[in-house]
């Protein structure tokens, strides 16, 4: 393979979905792109373990309909068959199980929450899709239920729903305005199971980017940033010591990682140390059969636990067969792995009794990292977010699912890096000026335009 010595290269460091999006992007614009990916597998987070006809993802995961993943998937032509969730199902307090209370009518008539609860849940769910989360993104979510009167009731339900949406089990912390607007995102479009995986989508990804052109290396470890002495990029290391030069990169990985690549006092290092990861303990089942095919879904109120039958909905389980994710919401006061197994395991024995027989495979992930940094309002939510700029470094941007100021979860991941590919290309053709805000970018004959 040969590397060409002009600066025309970008770089891209990490092939997860940030990494292949900015890939793909980049690649359709007609940039010579090298992609290097520190394991063996492509994927990062969003790979897929397929085991005697399961499909495992790493954890239960799901895509937002109105997120920016799927606009950018369809963007990219990209092909994947994605399904709304069957949530047929119970949330959980006291240990015991009651009918999910989602809809208004199970929502009067619930026993979960008292009734002083139940009208502040109504009045809320009726004016959810006009709130306006802006003015409230320096607010944290506990401060937000104080201002609002909430009851005891109704602020461990929303705290429920607060976890499923977004992950976060730290509302002491929590920007209220972006988790009201990954719940606001997630009553109006649902989300998707996509089938047979996310595997499907870095695949996709993968071959979006080769097709037009770019270089992609997996087991290839990035060890440094090279900068000439204007503070201006001009390449990378690798784990052997061998360099390659590029006009620009991308560094599509986690905050820590790019602070180390970096090296040198930057503004990475204060977004390195404020990035507090939001994490998660897992239980991935596979079982030849489903006790209970009646409850697909379960949501603790009172513990923050998840369990959902990813398989009632996609294609992730050979016929027969049920595929169930459960996920324990960590947050920083919750070091213990194995209780979090026992509680998961429990979570099972209540809503799927008998599943310990029917077991074919079965993993746990104690400490995944869901989102790489948690969006406090501390840091003003989601406008207060890093990068994909780094004042002071030219040519060097990040993307990831702790950059930019849109979307969460792997929808930050995609947004970002097509924002760092927009940069990164308008940096190299030297286009300004521009707007660090997400632009509406179609993508006509291989080049990047502004819609
Ligand atoms: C349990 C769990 C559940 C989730 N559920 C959802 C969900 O329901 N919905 C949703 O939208 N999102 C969900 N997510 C989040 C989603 O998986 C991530 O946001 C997304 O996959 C992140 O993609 P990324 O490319 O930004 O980062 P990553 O997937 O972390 O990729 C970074 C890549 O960079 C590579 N790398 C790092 N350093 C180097 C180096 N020096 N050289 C070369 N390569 C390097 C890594 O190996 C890795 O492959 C979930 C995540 C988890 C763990």
């Amino acid at each position: 393979m040969t590397y060409h010595q002009d600066q025309n290269n970008v770089i891209i460091v990490g092939g997860g979905l940030a990494g292949l999006t900015a890939a793909a992007f980049l690649a359709r614009a007609g940039q010579r792109v090298v992609l290097y990916e520190k394991a063996r597998d492509l994927g990062g987070r969003a790979q897929t373990q397929e085991k005697h006809g399961f499909y495992f993802n790493l954890g239960p995961h799901a895509l937002y309909r109105l997120g920016e993943g799927v606009q950018i998937l369809q963007e990219l032509g990209l092909e994947f068959k994605g399904h709304f969730p069957q949530l047929n199902g119970v949330l959980i307090k006291n240990n015991q199980p009651h009918p999910l209370p989602f809809q208004p009518v199970s929502l009067l008539t619930t026993k979960v929450i008292n009734w002083p609860a139940k009208w502040q849940m109504m009045r809320l769910l009726a004016a959810l899709p006009k709130i306006d989360p802006a003015p409230l993104t320096s607010l944290t979510v506990q401060d937000w239920f104080a201002e609002q009167g909430y009851s005891a009731d109704t602020r461990m339900y929303l705290q429920a729903i607060i976890r499923l949406a977004t992950y976060t089990d730290d509302i002491e912390h929590q920007s209220a305005g972006a988790a009201i607007a990954q719940v606001q995102r997630a009553a109006a479009g649902n989300v998707l199971y996509v089938d047979n995986g996310w595997q499907v989508l870095v695949e996709g990804l993968r071959r979006r980017a080769e097709a037009a052109g770019a270089i992609i290396e997996s087991g290839a470890r990035v060890t440094a940033i090279e900068l000439d002495s204007q503070q201006r990029v001009s390449g990378v290391r690798l784990a052997d010591s061998s360099t390659r030069p590029a006009g620009a990169v991308i560094i599509a990985a986690s905050p820590a990682a790019a602070h180390m690549l970096v090296g040198q006092p930057s503004l990475i290092d204060p977004w390195a140390k404020a990035a507090v990861p939001v994490k998660a303990a897992v239980l991935d089942v596979a079982l030849k059969r489903l006790p209970r095919p009646e409850t697909t879904f379960a949501l603790g109120m009172d513990q923050p636990l998840y369990l959902s039958v990813h398989s009632a909905a996609a294609h992730l389980a050979p016929e027969g067969g049920a595929l169930i994710h459960t996920a324990k919401y960590l947050n920083s006061a919750d070091p213990d792995p194995e209780l979090a197994e026992r509680e998961l395991a429990g979570l099972l024995d209540l809503t799927q009794p008998g599943w310990r027989a029917q077991v074919v495979e079965q993993r746990f992930l104690p400490d995944m990292t869901v989102i790489n940094a948690l969006i406090p309002a501390a840091q003003g939510g989601l406008p207060g977010r890093p990068g994909p700029e780094i004042p002071g470094l030219a040519g060097l941007y990040v993307a990831g699912d702790w950059v930019g100021p849109t979307g969460m979860l792997s929808d930050a991941s995609f947004a970002s890096a097509k924002q760092a590919a927009y940069l990164a290309q308008a940096y190299l053709t030297q286009q300004q000026p521009l707007s660090l805000e997400l632009p509406s970018i179609a993508v006509k004959s291989n080049r990047f335009e502004l819609a």
